[in-house]
């Protein structure tokens, strides 16, 4: 049993909860992206078991009209036991996603895993156009290169500030250094790609500077925030007609999932007290 401090940021354990949460968000004209918790499996049958609950996902979300699509992680299928189960499985997935006309994204992990995710994803992308969604992270130093190297790909792209404590040698680590990189990689993206950019934040100056440069360069975008945080401005932003996706987690695993947020950053607890407290 989830309880209440959770189950804001939480959409249930079981997919018949997750899909109740999806249809109410849909009356609200807000899309929605579900994960089924889960990461750093080293167990290859683990990696396997969310495979086949995010195919059975796939099928049921197919079936039932809603207006979602999900994200899986590097490390949930498969990529701390190797990068080729990991591909063998990301492949699998958007194969069903794509028969189905369903979508798929993937999130990015620490640092050390981004070029075994970029090279799955674009070889995934290439092969099953629009149908597979990758995120990539402004706090990393080499982010404005893979834009640029994935800027023609088939694929959509989710920009956000990046969630991992990473070193400096990598990353950059001041605060204000990461927003001018985002605002700047926005900016690139918003240039480069009439569709497929997703600006995954809740800060409401990336929002407004996203909106800005949609106009100024006709780009289809969407706006992703996570499942409480900010609910309020994803209908606010959707009843004006801007695309918004809400990224809702579920799975009996959300105490793990609470725990790695809070130990990663601690503004994660900041914020996710904000948004409990509904600021
Ligand atoms: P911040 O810089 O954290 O905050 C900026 C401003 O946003 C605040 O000053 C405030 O005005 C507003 N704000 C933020 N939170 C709140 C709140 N709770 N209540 C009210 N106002 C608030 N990271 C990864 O590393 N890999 C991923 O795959 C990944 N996927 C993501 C998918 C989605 C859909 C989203 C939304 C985030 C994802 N992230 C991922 C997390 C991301 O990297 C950031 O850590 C996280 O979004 C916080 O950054 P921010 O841009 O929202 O704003």
């Amino acid at each position: 049993m989830i309880p209440p401090i959770a189950r804001r940021f939480v959409a249930g354990e079981s997919v018949p909860e997750a899909l109740d949460h999806v249809r109410a968000c849909n009356e609200d004209g807000v899309a929605v992206i579900l994960n089924l918790l889960g990461e750093h499996y080293d167990d290859p049958a683990d990696a396997r078991a969310d495979v086949d609950a995010y195919l059975a996902l796939l099928d049921d979300v197919a079936g039932s009209g809603l207006d979602a699509c999900i994200s899986v992680k590097p490390s949930q299928i498969g990529l701390d036991v190797s990068p080729e189960l990991f591909e063998s499985h990301y492949r699998e997935i958007v194969a069903r996603a794509h028969e189905l006309d369903a979508f798929v994204w993937c999130d990015m992990e620490n640092a050390d895993t981004t070029d075994a995710t970029l090279d799955a994803f674009e070889s995934i992308a290439v092969e099953y156009p629009w149908s597979v969604g990758q995120c990539l992270q402004s706090n990393l130093k080499r982010t404005r290169d893979d834009l640029a190297r994935l800027v023609d790909v088939p694929g959509k792209l989710r920009l956000v500030k990046g969630a991992y404590d990473e070193p400096e040698s990598v990353a950059y680590t001041d605060k204000a250094r990461v927003n001018e990189a985002f605002r700047e990689d926005l900016t690139y993206l918003f240039e480069q790609r009439s569709r497929g950019v997703a600006v995954g934040s809740h800060d409401p100056a990336m929002i407004s500077l996203a909106g800005r440069l949609a106009r100024e360069h006709g780009t289809d975008y969407e706006v992703q925030m996570l499942m409480g945080v900010r609910d309020d401005a994803q209908r606010d932003l959707a009843a004006i007609g801007v695309d918004v996706a809400q990224y809702a987690p579920y799975g009996d695993k959300w105490l793990s999932y609470f725990s790695r947020r809070v130990r990663e950053r601690r503004e994660n607890l900041t914020f996710a007290l904000r948004a409990i407290a509904g600021r």
